[in-house]
C-alpha cells in the first residue's frame, strides 16, 4: 500500500442541468499516483480537469467510482478522517488573490492552516512561517507585506507556503503558473522539482499548457473534451491497484 498515493478508479462525475437529463463532465477515469510522484493532467478548457481535483481534495463527490488516497477510499471518510484528508492534500489554484486574505500580512496567511489543524505549538509558529517563506525564496521582509503589495509570482509562492504549512503528500497546482510571465513560471518549476524531491511531495499538476507540464512532470495524462482520458490503457494501472489493496 506504501508505493500507491492515489488511486482513481472509473470515476464519473454528472452536472445537473435544469430540465434535461444531468450532464457527464468526467467520464470513466481510471489512473494512480505515487508517493512523490509528479503526475500532469493536460486537457482544454472545460475538459473536467478541475472536477477531478475538486473530487480528489473531498470537495465534490464522484457519481461513479472510487478515489483512494492513502489506501482509503475517501469517500467513506469522516470526523477526523476526513480532516486529516484535507491536510493531506492540498491545492494551489490560478489566481491567490482570489483566496488569500487581502487585508492580511502573507506570513499570518502562510500560518493560519498550522493554528487551524493544531500542528505546531502558538510560540512557534512565527518562526515555522519564515521557515516556509525562506524555502519559497521569499525575503522575510515580505511577510508583512499585504497580497497587493507582492508580484503575481511572489503571490503564488505565498500560497505554496500555505498550502506546505501543513505538510501535505499530495499538492495539486490547478492552472497555477498561468498568470506568470515565463521567468516566474521556469523558477517556480525548478521551486516544485526541488519541494517535490526534498519532501517525497506527489504533485498533480493541472494545466491546458502540455509544454509547462513536461517541463514539470515525467508522466503526462491527456483528456478529451468529453471529460474521458486520451490514455486510455494507463501503463501499470491494475497492478499498482492490487498494490493498493
Ligand atoms: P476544466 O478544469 O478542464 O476547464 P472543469 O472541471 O472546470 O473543466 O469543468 C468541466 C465542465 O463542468 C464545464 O463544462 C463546466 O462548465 C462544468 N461544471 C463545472 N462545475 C460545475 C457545477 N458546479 N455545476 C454545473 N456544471 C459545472
Amino acid at each position: 500500500m506504501s508505493d500507491v498515493l492515489l488511486v482513481i478508479e472509473n470515476v464519473s462525475k454528472f452536472y445537473p442541468i435544469s430540465g434535461q437529463t444531468p450532464r457527464r463532465v468526467v467520464g470513466s477515469i481510471s489512473f494512480d499516483m505515487r508517493p512523490g510522484e509528479a503526475l500532469g493532467l493536460v486537457g482544454p478548457s472545460g475538459a473536467g480537469k478541475s472536477t477531478i481535483a475538486k473530487m480528489i481534495l473531498g470537495l465534490e463527490r464522484p457519481d461513479e467510482g472510487t478515489i483512494f488516497f492513502m489506501g482509503k477510499d475517501i469517500c467513506r471518510l469522516s470526523g477526523k478522517a476526513r480532516r486529516e484528508h484535507f491536510r493531506r492534500v492540498q491545492m494551489v489554484w490560478q489566481d491567490p488573490t482570489v483566496y488569500l486574505n487581502p487585508y492580511q500580512p502573507v506570513l499570518t496567511s502562510i500560518v493560519e492552516p498550522l493554528a487551524a489543524f493544531g500542528l505546531c505549538p502558538a510560540d512557534r509558529r512565527q518562526e515555522r512561517g519564515l521557515e516556509l517563506m525562506e524555502m519559497l525564496g521569499l525575503p522575510a521582509s515580505l511577510g508583512r507585506y499585504k497580497p497587493s503589495q507582492l508580484s503575481g509570482g511572489q503571490c503564488q509562492r505565498v500560497a505554496i507556503a500555505r498550502a506546505l504549512a501543513v505538510s501535505p503528500r499530495l499538492l495539486i497546482c490547478d492552472e497555477a503558473l498561468v498568470n506568470l510571465d515565463l521567468p516566474q513560471q521556469v523558477a517556480i518549476i525548478l521551486l516544485l522539482k526541488k519541494l517535490q524531491n526534498e519532501m517525497e511531495l506527489g504533485i498533480l499538476f493541472i494545466s491546458h499548457d502540455r509544454d509547462t507540464v513536461r517541463a514539470l512532470c515525467t508522466t503526462t495524462l491527456r483528456m478529451n473534451t468529453d471529460g474521458t482520458l486520451h490514455d486510455e490503457a494507463w501503463p501499470n494501472h491494475e497492478s499498482r491497484l492490487a498494490a493498493c489493496r
